[in-house]
């Protein structure tokens, strides 16, 4: 490989970075970032140093974790020593002891619980009750105890933007005088250069639970984040995560590039119009934090479909989508069908 003269890695998503001799500068080619030879040496200095920071909690992480994994769904699960395991929260199989995890895992921050199961199991009655068509075995108490407090693994990203853009807009103003109307339309090119930061853009890191999930139960507020100790995992499970940073940072990227769009077109005050002619928000640098975020989950297999129910173990606010009973669905049905047909019957008679 001529071309790669010196191991950088990427700083917004950790790949490996790649010399560009056109373009005298270092390519990602996962997340489409360039950065010139500066700007990779000061920010991988900045993670080498905070690597050895790291270094002896990663090693007291790796001591203190208990990885288990479900031999029927794959799922892999930690807890700490003194938890036990028993079952997989996303089927219901009982887990295996695989062993310990190395310290690369360790997250950062942690928003520990603040609903206890007994507000989870009360918040999920409430909910059922205001659904009709339930299958009763989605009711049970039985189905109560696969309620699961699992830390999911979430990458909170904070982004560095340059945005730019230009646009066309323009003042109308009309009036009458002397039986004549007037209009004047004046045409202003209106270009914005912007340093932006936002801060807190979360995506979990585990691909079985789905995103759309995930996004329903938003927003967390990280003001509650803690430092993370192993004590947190005590009583609960966390999903170990299989997509890092380099694979959820698409999806990160289009929530920057998106917001700082919009917040840069409503700077564009005062216009009856505006044609954005150029939009142009290039992600610098992104930091990272891997967190793990309290929510409360239950699954449901109900006529070879599996149901996910979570709550957001920090404010309460819920989100699933309900099995249906197509029993008693269609016994309604049937029953709206009947009383149609009387109505038309009856409706025959008065005729
Ligand atoms: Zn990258
Ligand atoms: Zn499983």
């Amino acid at each position: 490989m001529a071309d790669t003269v010196q191991e950088y890695k990427c700083p917004n998503c950790g790949a490996q970075l790649r010399f560009h001799p056109k373009k005298q500068g270092f390519v990602c080619e996962y997340c489409d970032s360039f950065f010139t030879q500066e700007e990779c040496k000061a920010a991988n200095e900045q993670m080498q140093q905070q690597a050895k920071e790291d270094a002896p909690r990663d090693e007291e992480f790796a001591e203190g974790s208990r990885l288990y994994s479900c031999p029927s769904c794959g799922a892999e699960l930690i807890t700490d020593e003194n938890t036990a395991a028993t079952e997989c929260y996303y089927c219901h199989d009982p887990v295996v002891l695989k062993g310990r995890l190395s310290g690369e895992y360790r997250p950062s921050r942690v928003i520990p619980f603040k609903l206890t199961r007994s507000d989870a199991e009360g918040i999920f009655k409430d909910w059922c009750k205001k659904r009709r068509f339930l299958p009763k075995s989605f009711l049970s108490e039985s189905q109560l105890l696969h309620m699961a407090g699992v830390y999911v693994p979430f990458w909170v990203a904070n982004c560095n933007i340059h945005g730019q853009m230009t646009a066309v807009c323009k003042k109308t103003r009309s009036w009458t005088a002397g039986g004549y109307q007037y209009t004047e339309v004046q045409e202003f090119d209106v270009y914005r250069d912007a340093a932006l930061l936002f801060e807190g853009i979360p995506a979990d890191g585990a691909s079985k639970i789905e995103d759309e999930l995930m996004e329903a139960i938003e927003p967390f507020d990280y003001r509650e984040a803690t430092d993370f100790e192993m004590s947190y995992l005590s009583g609960f499970l966390s999903d170990k995560y299989d997509m890092n940073k380099s694979q959820v940072f698409p999806r990160v990227r289009n929530r920057a590039v998106n917001g700082s769009d919009q917040l840069l077109r409503s700077t564009m005050t005062g216009y009856s119009s505006i044609r954005v002619t150029q939009s142009d928000m290039q992600v610098l640098q992104t930091k990272w934090e891997y967190m793990l975020l309290p929510v409360w989950f239950m699954t449901f297999q109900y006529q070879g479909k599996q149901y996910a129910f979570a709550i957001n173990g920090q404010t309460g606010k819920q989100a699933g989508t309900p099995p249906l009973d197509t029993g008693k669905l269609l016994g309604v049905c049937a029953l709206i069908t009947v009383a149609c047909a009387l109505v038309g019957f009856l409706g025959g008679l008065l005729l």
